[in-house]
Protein backbone atom coordinates (compact mmCIF):
# COMPACT_ATOMS: atom_id res chain seq x y z
CA UNK A 1 0.00 0.00 0.00
CA UNK A 2 2.65 2.59 0.81
CA UNK A 3 4.79 1.63 -2.51
CA UNK A 4 1.04 2.24 -4.32
CA UNK A 5 0.81 5.68 -2.32
CA UNK A 6 4.23 6.76 -3.30
CA UNK A 7 3.94 5.80 -7.15
CA UNK A 8 0.66 8.44 -7.29
CA UNK A 9 3.09 11.04 -7.13
CA UNK A 10 4.44 11.83 -10.07
CA UNK A 11 7.67 13.40 -8.76
CA UNK A 12 7.85 10.40 -6.52
CA UNK A 13 7.51 8.24 -9.93
CA UNK A 14 10.38 9.99 -11.56
CA UNK A 15 12.44 9.66 -9.06
CA UNK A 16 12.10 5.60 -8.86
CA UNK A 17 12.13 5.64 -12.70
CA UNK A 18 15.52 7.69 -12.08
CA UNK A 19 17.00 5.53 -9.32
CA UNK A 20 16.53 2.23 -11.27
CA UNK A 21 18.40 3.60 -14.24
CA UNK A 22 21.06 4.74 -11.60
CA UNK A 23 21.27 0.97 -10.49
CA UNK A 24 20.83 -0.92 -13.47
CA UNK A 25 24.27 -0.68 -15.23
CA UNK A 26 24.73 -1.73 -18.88
CA UNK A 27 26.72 -5.11 -19.38
CA UNK A 28 30.20 -4.93 -18.74
CA UNK A 29 30.87 -7.27 -22.22
CA UNK A 30 28.39 -8.21 -24.89
CA UNK A 31 25.66 -10.59 -23.94
CA UNK A 32 25.38 -14.36 -25.71
CA UNK A 33 22.21 -15.92 -26.06
CA UNK A 34 21.23 -18.73 -24.00
CA UNK A 35 20.41 -22.01 -24.94
CA UNK A 36 17.18 -23.78 -24.60
CA UNK A 37 18.05 -27.02 -24.10
CA UNK A 38 16.42 -30.22 -25.74
CA UNK A 39 17.75 -33.52 -25.26
CA UNK A 40 17.06 -36.79 -27.14
CA UNK A 41 17.36 -40.15 -25.13
CA UNK A 42 15.91 -43.61 -25.65
CA UNK A 43 14.35 -41.88 -28.69
CA UNK A 44 12.37 -39.76 -26.57
CA UNK A 45 12.58 -36.04 -26.47
CA UNK A 46 13.11 -34.13 -23.64
CA UNK A 47 13.11 -30.08 -23.28
CA UNK A 48 15.02 -28.58 -20.27
CA UNK A 49 12.87 -28.01 -17.05
CA UNK A 50 14.03 -27.31 -13.68
CA UNK A 51 18.32 -27.61 -12.95
CA UNK A 52 18.41 -28.87 -9.02
CA UNK A 53 21.61 -28.69 -7.88
CA UNK A 54 23.05 -30.13 -4.57
CA UNK A 55 25.74 -28.46 -2.42
CA UNK A 56 27.63 -30.62 -0.32
CA UNK A 57 27.69 -33.89 -0.94
CA UNK A 58 31.08 -35.44 -0.70
CA UNK A 59 32.34 -35.17 2.45
CA UNK A 60 36.16 -34.25 1.25
CA UNK A 61 34.53 -31.97 -0.75
CA UNK A 62 33.12 -30.15 2.38
CA UNK A 63 36.10 -30.32 4.19
CA UNK A 64 37.52 -28.25 1.61
CA UNK A 65 35.28 -25.53 1.59
CA UNK A 66 35.32 -25.40 5.43
CA UNK A 67 31.89 -26.27 5.06
CA UNK A 68 29.31 -27.99 7.61
CA UNK A 69 28.04 -31.68 7.04
CA UNK A 70 24.10 -31.00 5.95
CA UNK A 71 21.84 -32.96 7.93
CA UNK A 72 19.37 -33.35 4.91
CA UNK A 73 20.49 -32.47 1.49
CA UNK A 74 20.97 -29.07 0.33
CA UNK A 75 19.04 -28.28 -2.95
CA UNK A 76 19.10 -24.93 -4.96
CA UNK A 77 18.19 -24.32 -8.59
CA UNK A 78 19.59 -22.25 -11.59
CA UNK A 79 17.25 -21.62 -14.62
CA UNK A 80 17.08 -23.80 -17.71
CA UNK A 81 18.63 -20.89 -19.17
CA UNK A 82 22.16 -21.75 -17.54
CA UNK A 83 22.63 -24.43 -19.14
CA UNK A 84 25.50 -24.60 -22.20
CA UNK A 85 25.66 -27.36 -24.27
CA UNK A 86 28.04 -29.74 -25.88
CA UNK A 87 27.51 -27.99 -29.47
CA UNK A 88 28.73 -24.73 -27.95
CA UNK A 89 32.53 -25.52 -27.47
CA UNK A 90 32.89 -21.75 -25.86
CA UNK A 91 31.60 -20.58 -22.50
CA UNK A 92 31.61 -17.37 -22.22
CA UNK A 93 33.32 -15.37 -19.21
CA UNK A 94 30.50 -13.82 -17.02
CA UNK A 95 29.48 -10.53 -18.12
CA UNK A 96 29.81 -9.47 -14.46
CA UNK A 97 33.82 -9.51 -14.62
CA UNK A 98 33.97 -12.31 -11.80
CA UNK A 99 35.64 -15.65 -13.22
CA UNK A 100 33.94 -18.77 -12.02
CA UNK A 101 35.25 -21.55 -9.88
CA UNK A 102 34.51 -25.37 -11.42
CA UNK A 103 32.80 -28.44 -9.74
CA UNK A 104 32.17 -31.44 -12.02
CA UNK A 105 29.60 -33.11 -11.44
CA UNK A 106 27.48 -36.33 -12.53
CA UNK A 107 23.39 -34.95 -13.85
CA UNK A 108 20.60 -36.83 -13.90
CA UNK A 109 17.60 -36.31 -16.22
CA UNK A 110 14.02 -36.92 -15.02
CA UNK A 111 12.15 -39.11 -17.80
CA UNK A 112 8.77 -38.35 -16.16
CA UNK A 113 6.34 -36.84 -14.07
CA UNK A 114 5.63 -37.67 -10.74
CA UNK A 115 6.67 -38.09 -7.09
CA UNK A 116 8.69 -41.44 -5.88
CA UNK A 117 7.94 -42.30 -2.84
CA UNK A 118 10.69 -44.89 -2.12
CA UNK A 119 14.19 -45.27 -3.17
CA UNK A 120 12.80 -47.48 -5.94
CA UNK A 121 10.61 -45.74 -7.73
CA UNK A 122 13.14 -42.99 -7.57
CA UNK A 123 15.42 -45.18 -10.03
CA UNK A 124 12.15 -45.35 -12.25
CA UNK A 125 12.48 -41.81 -12.78
CA UNK A 126 15.87 -41.60 -14.49
CA UNK A 127 16.06 -41.59 -17.67
CA UNK A 128 19.53 -40.64 -18.45
CA UNK A 129 22.93 -39.79 -16.68
CA UNK A 130 25.87 -37.70 -17.59
CA UNK A 131 28.10 -35.14 -16.38
CA UNK A 132 28.37 -31.73 -15.95
CA UNK A 133 30.20 -28.33 -14.66
CA UNK A 134 28.05 -26.34 -12.06
CA UNK A 135 30.05 -23.03 -12.57
CA UNK A 136 30.18 -20.75 -9.32
CA UNK A 137 31.17 -16.96 -8.51
CA UNK A 138 33.21 -18.41 -5.20
CA UNK A 139 33.68 -14.66 -3.88
CA UNK A 140 30.36 -13.96 -4.27
CA UNK A 141 29.26 -16.98 -2.67
CA UNK A 142 31.02 -16.56 -0.04
CA UNK A 143 29.51 -12.92 0.88
CA UNK A 144 26.51 -14.04 0.11
CA UNK A 145 26.84 -17.20 2.47
CA UNK A 146 28.40 -14.83 5.16
CA UNK A 147 24.92 -12.89 5.25
CA UNK A 148 22.60 -15.65 4.59
CA UNK A 149 21.13 -14.54 1.08
CA UNK A 150 20.08 -16.45 -1.69
CA UNK A 151 22.65 -18.13 -4.37
CA UNK A 152 20.97 -17.66 -7.48
CA UNK A 153 23.78 -14.76 -8.61
CA UNK A 154 26.70 -17.04 -7.67
CA UNK A 155 25.20 -20.08 -9.34
CA UNK A 156 22.24 -19.57 -11.83
CA UNK A 157 23.97 -16.59 -14.32
CA UNK A 158 23.95 -17.39 -17.66
CA UNK A 159 26.05 -20.19 -18.71
CA UNK A 160 26.95 -21.70 -15.19
CA UNK A 161 26.38 -24.85 -16.48
CA UNK A 162 27.90 -26.08 -19.38
CA UNK A 163 26.14 -30.04 -19.44
CA UNK A 164 27.37 -33.44 -21.61
CA UNK A 165 24.56 -35.17 -23.26
CA UNK A 166 23.02 -38.08 -21.25
CA UNK A 167 23.83 -41.83 -21.60
CA UNK A 168 20.02 -43.35 -21.43
CA UNK A 169 19.41 -45.51 -18.18
CA UNK A 170 18.12 -48.27 -17.32
CA UNK A 171 19.80 -49.55 -14.35
CA UNK A 172 19.54 -50.12 -10.67
CA UNK A 173 20.20 -48.44 -7.62
CA UNK A 174 23.41 -50.64 -7.52
CA UNK A 175 24.72 -49.09 -10.74
CA UNK A 176 24.05 -45.11 -9.79
CA UNK A 177 26.11 -46.32 -6.42
CA UNK A 178 28.88 -47.20 -8.66
CA UNK A 179 29.10 -44.12 -11.61
CA UNK A 180 33.10 -42.47 -11.90
CA UNK A 181 33.63 -39.52 -13.58
CA UNK A 182 36.33 -36.89 -14.03
CA UNK A 183 37.33 -33.35 -14.51
CA UNK A 184 40.31 -31.98 -16.01
CA UNK A 185 41.57 -28.14 -16.77
CA UNK A 186 43.79 -27.67 -19.35
CA UNK A 187 44.90 -31.04 -19.28
CA UNK A 188 45.46 -31.86 -15.71
CA UNK A 189 43.53 -33.97 -14.04
CA UNK A 190 41.80 -32.12 -11.31
CA UNK A 191 38.47 -34.15 -9.85
CA UNK A 192 37.61 -37.77 -9.46
CA UNK A 193 34.24 -38.74 -8.74
CA UNK A 194 32.62 -41.79 -7.45
CA UNK A 195 29.09 -42.11 -6.36
CA UNK A 196 30.27 -44.66 -3.90
CA UNK A 197 31.19 -41.40 -2.02
CA UNK A 198 28.24 -39.32 -1.60
CA UNK A 199 26.44 -38.81 1.19
CA UNK A 200 23.26 -39.26 0.24
CA UNK A 201 22.86 -41.48 -3.14
CA UNK A 202 21.04 -40.50 -6.46
CA UNK A 203 17.65 -41.80 -5.82
CA UNK A 204 17.44 -40.56 -1.98
CA UNK A 205 18.31 -36.91 -3.68
CA UNK A 206 15.67 -37.19 -6.03
CA UNK A 207 13.13 -37.94 -3.12
CA UNK A 208 14.39 -35.02 -1.47
CA UNK A 209 13.88 -32.49 -4.12
CA UNK A 210 10.32 -34.36 -4.79
CA UNK A 211 9.44 -33.21 -1.26
CA UNK A 212 9.05 -29.56 -2.61
CA UNK A 213 8.77 -30.42 -6.30
CA UNK A 214 7.01 -32.68 -8.50
CA UNK A 215 9.37 -34.47 -10.84
CA UNK A 216 8.73 -33.40 -14.75
CA UNK A 217 10.54 -34.74 -17.88
CA UNK A 218 13.33 -32.41 -18.87
CA UNK A 219 13.85 -31.55 -15.07
CA UNK A 220 17.91 -31.87 -14.54
CA UNK A 221 19.62 -32.89 -11.10
CA UNK A 222 23.47 -32.18 -10.54
CA UNK A 223 24.27 -34.73 -7.65
CA UNK A 224 27.55 -32.23 -6.34
CA UNK A 225 30.82 -31.94 -6.43
CA UNK A 226 34.03 -34.33 -5.27
CA UNK A 227 37.14 -32.51 -3.96
CA UNK A 228 39.13 -30.63 -6.03
CA UNK A 229 37.27 -27.49 -7.36
CA UNK A 230 39.37 -24.87 -8.08
CA UNK A 231 39.13 -21.38 -9.93
CA UNK A 232 39.31 -20.78 -13.84
CA UNK A 233 41.11 -18.30 -16.03
CA UNK A 234 40.61 -16.87 -19.43
CA UNK A 235 41.21 -19.33 -22.14
CA UNK A 236 41.57 -22.82 -20.15
CA UNK A 237 39.97 -25.90 -21.49
CA UNK A 238 37.82 -27.68 -20.05
CA UNK A 239 37.02 -31.57 -20.15
CA UNK A 240 34.98 -34.06 -18.20
CA UNK A 241 34.08 -37.74 -18.66
CA UNK A 242 30.80 -38.74 -17.69
CA UNK A 243 29.73 -42.20 -16.22
CA UNK A 244 29.53 -43.96 -19.56
CA UNK A 245 33.41 -43.01 -20.06
CA UNK A 246 32.53 -39.58 -22.85
CA UNK A 247 34.32 -36.86 -22.44
CA UNK A 248 33.00 -33.34 -23.64
CA UNK A 249 35.32 -30.04 -23.82
CA UNK A 250 34.63 -26.41 -23.68
CA UNK A 251 37.09 -23.47 -23.83
CA UNK A 252 36.23 -20.59 -21.50
CA UNK A 253 36.74 -17.57 -23.36
CA UNK A 254 35.58 -13.93 -24.49
CA UNK A 255 33.11 -13.85 -26.71
ZN1 LIG B 1 28.00 -27.96 -7.26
Amino acid sequence: MALNRRLQSADSRDTLIRRAEEITPLPAKPGKDVYTMNWIVNQHSYTAQRVFCIGRNYVEHIAELGNERPEQPVIFTKPATSLHPVSDPVIPLPRCGELPHYETEITVLVGKKGVPRTAEEAVSFIAGIGAGLDLTLRETQEKLLAHGLPWEICKGFDHSAPIGDFAPFSGTAETLAQLRFTGEINGELRQQGDSAKMIYSIPELLLAVARYWELLPGDVLFTGTPKGVGALAPGDRLRITDPAGRAFEWRLAER
